[in-house]
């Protein structure tokens, strides 16, 4: 991989966490508090299949079932993201690396630019509440603000309180099944990347199980230190 913009001293972090942990939300915090660009593979993903790409209408399938998207079509995509200029600034990933091949290739990516992982963080969550936390989720199409039916509604129903927007939108693969799968393909494929990163003195976990305002402040107590 190359053509990355990131720079010797950007900020590189990793948000870990099965689906539902809140790495998403997490994310957004970190980009608004300390200016680093959130690079979700699911959305770019999502965007792709949105725009009918040739990976996109490859990976909506597999998307669909809960599994995997294929190392190739990933690690493309996430490369050409990094290639934008906002990504100098350092980068938050969300939902990347996945497997052991994505991890291994970023780390050659930040080789290349004399870079490093400043902190994997694995944000700890109880795997049987992952299902309802996910079926209630849905977000503003306009400004991208998260909402839960339960723990999170907007002050006004469908109405955002972010930006005023009314086009609420929730994610196809949002169900209770596909939630299974994903949380296996988590466990079977993602997880090992616990003790990868912990091999490498970069590994860091937090309880993701509390308010949404207290995990955000353990996450800033971990990134502050790395983005002076
Ligand atoms: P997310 O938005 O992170 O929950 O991702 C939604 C879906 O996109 C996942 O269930 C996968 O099918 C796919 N996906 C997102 N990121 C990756 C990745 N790094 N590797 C493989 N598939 C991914």
């Amino acid at each position: 991989m190359d053509g990355a913009t990131l720079t010797k001293t950007a900020p590189v972090l990793i948000l870990l966490g099965p689906p539902g942990a809140g790495k998403g939300t997490q994310a957004r915090m970190l980009e608004e508090r300390f200016g680093l660009v959130q690079l979700s593979t699911g959305d770019l993903l999502r965007a792709a299949v949105a725009a009918g790409t040739d990976a996109g209408k490859e990976a909506k399938s597999v998307m669909e079932s809960g599994g995997l998207v294929s190392d190739g079509i990933v690690l493309a995509i996430l490369k050409d993201r990094l290639a934008e200029p906002d990504c100098a600034k350092g980068v938050v990933l969300d939902g990347f690396p996945r497997t052991t091949v994505q991890a291994e290739a970023l780390d050659a990516l930040l080789k290349a630019s004399q870079q490093q992982i400043d902190a994997a963080i694995s944000l700890e969550v109880v795997d049987a509440q992952m299902v309802t936390r996910i079926s209630g989720r849905f977000t503003c199409g306009s400004c991208g603000e998260g909402y839960h039916d339960t723990f999170k509604a907007p002050k006004t129903l469908g109405i955002c309180d972010n930006c005023g927007g009314t086009d609420m939108k929730r994610r196809a693969d949002d169900n209770a099944e596909t939630v299974i799968s994903r949380l296996d393909a988590y466990h079977t494929q993602t997880a090992p990347l616990i003790t990868y990163y912990d091999q490498k003195g970069v590994l860091k976990k937090i309880d993701a199980m509390g308010d949404i305002n207290d995990i955000a402040k353990a996450l800033a107590e971990i990134v502050a230190p790395v983005t002076v």
